[in-house]
């Protein structure tokens, strides 16, 4: 036992996150105009290397504008993994369009080689969500898009800052969208950001979150529009937060590194995901997965590793498996497989080599006493 509690995730505010809010305060730019709002969609655009890039207030509605930009409505079919948060298909639904689910392969992410088998006359697009800040294989989703004619989303709430070859996650897709919820990669608290090379789809994006207001004709709304607004005290925290996105990124990779190094000789009881060559994960949850033979001892560790303060989740329950998303009554063997037997590890920026090494001792313990 230790005294502090070790928590899943974690912000790091030390930057100039303060200096900023206190700005929009002592300026009274605290709701949606500000200069804060401008600076951060630039240095994100700059960051994934696009064109554009539009704030929202939080990632799932992010997805909802990709999709509405794309004209997606009822009768249309959007392919999204099942291995992913409930979003992903949330927004696909908002549209009242049909996510259609497929599994993933041992990379957690969507497997290329099912896609084509689900692809319909109503099929319009889909959305890759690169699990936990493990880029997904774009090459062959890419050219199967090309091929079929589909737009491809990339839902990279979990993965600002990995690459896909030479290629940063976001840049790949026709849009891209993030999240900054208070346990992302970067956070605002709650916020999102949409990110595209089109300037059609840009305009439109821009159009339909405020409220779809004429931008030449203030007050005047051609378009049923939302409010789907980031607030300039959201981007000052933002900015501040992405100032430092590469020590964070490299803190996580450091982190994992001492997860991998900890946990390989406990490979009789766990494994973890080696990333492929090709891909540089920006780990935004670290996470382990029981062994075959220890797969219904998940439950157990993760109440085991509670009651020594350390915080876990469970890897997210698939979208086949819950009531909104089960009617199709297929079954997706790997997503299902993975996810009753994985765990994420705490995960943050702050971790310390110290707090590694006592989660992994702390996995030991469990499966030297609870086995035997
Ligand atoms: C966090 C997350 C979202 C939603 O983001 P919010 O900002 O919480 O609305 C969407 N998709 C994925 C894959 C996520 O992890």
């Amino acid at each position: 036992m230790q005294n502090k509690l070790i928590p899943v995730a974690q912000p790091a505010l030390k930057g100039n996150e303060k200096k900023y809010v206190l700005d929009c305060i002592d300026t009274s730019w605290i709701s949606s105009n500000g200069k804060y709002i401008d600076l951060f969609e630039k240095a994100f655009a700059k960051f994934v290397n696009r064109k554009y890039a539009i704030s929202c207030c939080n990632g799932t509605v992010a997805i909802h504008l990709a999709l509405l930009a794309k004209n997606i409505k009822k009768g249309d079919e959007i392919i999204v993994p099942t291995l992913t948060y409930i979003a992903t298909a949330n927004a696909v639904s908002y549209c009242g369009a049909k996510p259609v689910l497929v599994d993933c392969d041992e990379t957690w992410n969507i497997d290329p080689k099912k896609i084509e088998a689900n692809i319909t006359k109503k099929t319009k697009g889909i959305i890759v969500v690169p699990l936990y800040g493990y880029p997904c294989d774009m090459d062959p989703i890419l050219k199967l898009a090309k091929k079929f004619n589909l737009f491809v989303i990339e839902d990279a709430a979990q993965a600002h800052g990995a690459y896909y070859k030479n290629k940063i996650v976001g840049s790949m897709g026709d849009i891209a969208t993030f999240s900054f919820f208070g346990n992302k990669i970067i956070t605002t608290g709650e916020g999102g950001m949409v990110v595209t090379n089109n300037k059609k789809l840009a305009n439109t994006i821009r159009l339909l979150k405020g409220q779809g207001m004429n931008p030449k004709k203030r007050f005047w709304f051609n378009i049923i529009g939302y409010n789907y607004r980031m607030t300039n005290i959201e981007a000052a925290i933002g900015l501040a937060q992405l100032e430092n996105i590469n020590t964070f990124l490299n803190q996580r990779r450091n982190l994992s590194k001492w997860y991998e190094e900890y946990l390989s000789p406990l490979s009789k009881y766990v494994t973890f995901i080696k990333p492929k060559p090709w891909v540089q994960h920006s780990y935004w949850m670290f996470s382990l997965s029981l062994q075959p033979k220890y797969a219904n001892k998940r439950d157990s560790l993760a109440t085991y590793l509670a009651k020594n303060d350390i915080e876990t989740r469970p890897v997210f329950y698939p979208l086949h498996l819950m009531p909104p998303y089960k009617k199709s009554k297929r079954f997706f063997p790997v997503s299902t497989n993975i996810a009753l037997r994985s765990l994420n590890l705490p995960t943050y920026n702050e971790l310390s080599k110290h707090d590694i090494k006592y989660i992994t001792k702390t996995i030991h313990a469990f499966f030297s006493t609870s086995l035997i």
